[in-house]
C-alpha cells in the first residue's frame, strides 16, 4: 500500500492533538499535517463533553495549585477564553457563571482568607463571601433540608461572573474545522487509524496503523492521553516513567442544586481535584458532583478490557514503581482518599458513601436527588517518574529532540491544550526551519 506522507503527523484527536493541528495550520507556515485518530470520531475520551469536568481551570478557585502554577495555568485558561471569543463560540460552548473555592470550619476558613491575600494580586477580581452573603448566591451550600443553617463557619472566594465552563469535545470539533478552512494548506484527517507503530527511518518517522495504512512524517507528535507513554516505550523513550491511569467518575442531580462552580480545598499532595460540583453544558446546567479517583488497570474508560494488557506494558512495573505506589499507600491523607474513593465505586453503598461526602458541601441533598452519572468521567494518565520516585502532579511531556514528541496529559491538560499547542508548534517549526507566526499567536489569544 503506497504510503501518505506529511510534514507533521499529530497521534490522537483529543484536544490536545485537535489544538497542535490548529495551532499548525493556523500560525505556522507547515504545509501539510495529519490528525490520526483511533476511534471513528474526535474527543470521545477524556475529551469529550462527558468525560471531564468542563471547567477552565485559571488557578483562582483551585486550592492545590501554588502561585507559580496559578500563574502558568492563569496564562493558557485565558488563551481557551481568546479562543472562543475569537469565533463567537460563547453561549454556544463556552458559559459564564459564578464560581467559588469554599472553606468550611474555622481552619479552613482562615486557610482560604489567607490564600486570598496571597492570590488577590494575580487574581484581582476575587471577592470573599461570608456566610451572610453565600445565602443569597449560593444557599444550598448553607441550609439543610430542613432550612436549618449549618452550625459551621463558612467562606466562599470566587467571582460572580466568568466564562468558566467549556464543552471541550465540542472545542476539539470546531479547533478541527477551523484549522480546515485555512487556505493553501493540507489538514487530514484519519479515524478508525489506531496507530501501532512508530519507526524512525533517516529523517523520517513510519506510522503504521493497525489497518495496515503507513504514513511518514518528518515530525510526529503523539498526543494520545495514556498510549502516548505506551508508544513512546515502545520506540525506547520515556523509560523512566510509569503511567497509573486515575478513573473519576459523576455523580448527576435531576435539578439546579448550586448557581454555578463550587470547589471544595483541595489536598495539595494529591494530583486530583477535591469534589466539586459544576453546573453541566450537556444536562442543561444541571447539577454534577465529582470526580471521584479510582485507579484502574485499564487505560481507557467504557471500551471493556480492550487496554489492560497495555496498562501492564505501560505501568512499566518494577522496584522503583513499587516504591513509589508503597510510599502513597503509607501517607494516611493519601491512603483514606484512596480507599474511599474506593467505596465510591461498590454498587449498593457507593450512592451512599458519594452523599455523606458531598453533603457536607450541600447539606440538603438526599439520596433521591443524586444518580451515578453512567457514561460520563475519564481517565486521567497521572506519570510515575522512577527518577523522583514520586508522583508526577501536572504534566509530562518527552521530547528526545529527534523530531518526536510525547505528551501526557492529566487534568488540566483540556485547560492548557492552546498553551502545550504553542509549546510543541514552536519545538516543530525550529527542528523543521519553518515559521511560527508567535505575533500574531499572542495577539489573538494571549492576555499580557
Ligand atoms: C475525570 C476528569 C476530569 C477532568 N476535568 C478537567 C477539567 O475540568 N478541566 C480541564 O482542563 N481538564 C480536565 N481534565 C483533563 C482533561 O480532560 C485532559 O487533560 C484532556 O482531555 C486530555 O486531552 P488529550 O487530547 O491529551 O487526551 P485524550 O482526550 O485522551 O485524547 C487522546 C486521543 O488519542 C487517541 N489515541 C490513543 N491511542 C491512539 C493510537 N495508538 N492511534 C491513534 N489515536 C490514538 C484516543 O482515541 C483519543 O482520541 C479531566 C480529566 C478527567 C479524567
Amino acid at each position: 500500500m503506497a504510503e501518505k506522507h506529511y510534514d507533521v503527523v499529530i497521534v490522537g484527536g483529543g484536544i490536545s492533538g485537535s489544538a497542535l493541528f490548529y495551532a499548525l495550520a493556523v500560525y505556522s507556515d507547515i504545509k501539510s499535517i495529519a490528525l490520526i485518530e483511533k476511534y471513528d470520531a474526535l474527543a470521545t475520551l477524556s475529551s469529550s463533553g462527558k468525560g471531564n469536568s468542563q471547567t477552565i481551570h485559571t488557578g483562582d478557585i483551585e486550592t492545590n495549585y501554588t502561585l507559580s502554577k496559578a500563574k502558568q495555568v492563569k496564562r493558557t485558561a485565558n488563551m481557551i477564553r481568546r479562543y472562543c471569543l475569537q469565533h463567537g463560540y460563547e453561549n454556544k460552548f463556552m458559559f459564564a457563571h459564578q464560581k467559588m473555592a469554599v472553606g468550611i470550619g474555622d481552619k479552613e476558613v482562615e486557610y482560604m482568607k489567607k490564600r486570598y491575600e496571597e492570590f488577590k494580586e494575580l487574581f484581582p477580581y476575587l471577592e470573599v463571601y461570608d456566610k451572610e452573603r453565600l445565602k443569597e448566591i449560593e444557599p444550598n451550600i448553607i441550609f439543610d433540608e430542613n432550612g436549618n443553617e449549618r452550625p459551621e463557619d463558612i467562606v466562599g472566594v470566587g467571582v460572580l461572573d466568568q466564562y468558566s465552563t467549556v464543552d471541550y469535545g465540542a472545542m476539539t470539533q470546531s479547533l478541527v474545522e477551523n484549522a480546515k478552512k485555512v487556505p493553501k494548506k493540507q489538514c487530514d484527517v484519519f479515524f478508525n487509524s489506531q496507530v501501532k507503530t512508530i519507526k524512525q527511518l533517516g529523517n523520517q518517522y513510519v506510522l503504521r496503523t493497525v489497518n495496515g495504512d503507513l504514513f511518514t512524517a518528518d515530525f510526529v507528535v503523539v498526543d494520545a492521553g495514556a498510549h502516548s507513554l505506551y508508544l513512546a516505550h515502545s520506540m525506547g523513550h520515556g523509560k523512566n516513567f510509569g503511567c497509573l491511569p486515575v478513573a473519576g467518575s459523576y455523580y448527576v442531580t435531576k435539578g439546579h442544586f448550586l448557581k454555578g462552580k463550587v470547589y471544595m480545598v483541595q489536598n495539595p499532595k494529591l494530583p486530583f481535584a477535591a469534589l466539586h460540583g459544576d453546573p453541566d453544558v450537556l444536562l442543561d446546567m444541571a447539577t454534577r458532583f465529582g470526580p471521584t479517583a479510582l485507579a484502574l488497570p485499564s487505560l481507557e474508560r467504557f471500551h471493556g478490557l480492550s487496554t489492560v494488557p497495555d496498562f501492564f506494558k505501560t505501568l512499566n512495573l518494577d522496584k522503583k514503581i513499587i516504591k513509589i505506589l508503597f510510599d502513597l499507600f503509607k501517607d494516611k491523607d493519601i491512603r483514606n482518599y484512596i480507599l474511599r474513593n474506593f467505596v465510591y465505586e461498590i454498587p449498593f453503598v457507593k450512592k451512599r458513601a458519594f452523599l455523606k461526602d458531598i453533603k457536607r458541601l450541600v447539606p440538603s441533598l438526599k439520596l433521591e436527588d443524586i444518580e451515578y452519572a453512567k457514561g460520563f468521567g475519564g481517565v486521567r494518565p497521572q506519570v510515575l517518574n522512577k527518577t523522583e520516585l514520586k508522583l508526577m502532579l501536572g504534566e509530562a511531556s518527552i521530547n528526545p529532540g529527534n523530531g518526536i514528541i510525547f505528551n501526557m496529559t492529566p487534568s488540566p491538560g483540556a485547560t492548557s491544550c492552546l498553551g502545550n499547542a504553542e509549546r510543541d508548534a514552536k519545538i516543530v517549526c525550529s527542528y523543521m526551519k519553518a515559521e511560527f507566526d508567535e505575533k500574531k499567536f499572542i495577539a489573538e489569544l494571549v492576555d499580557e
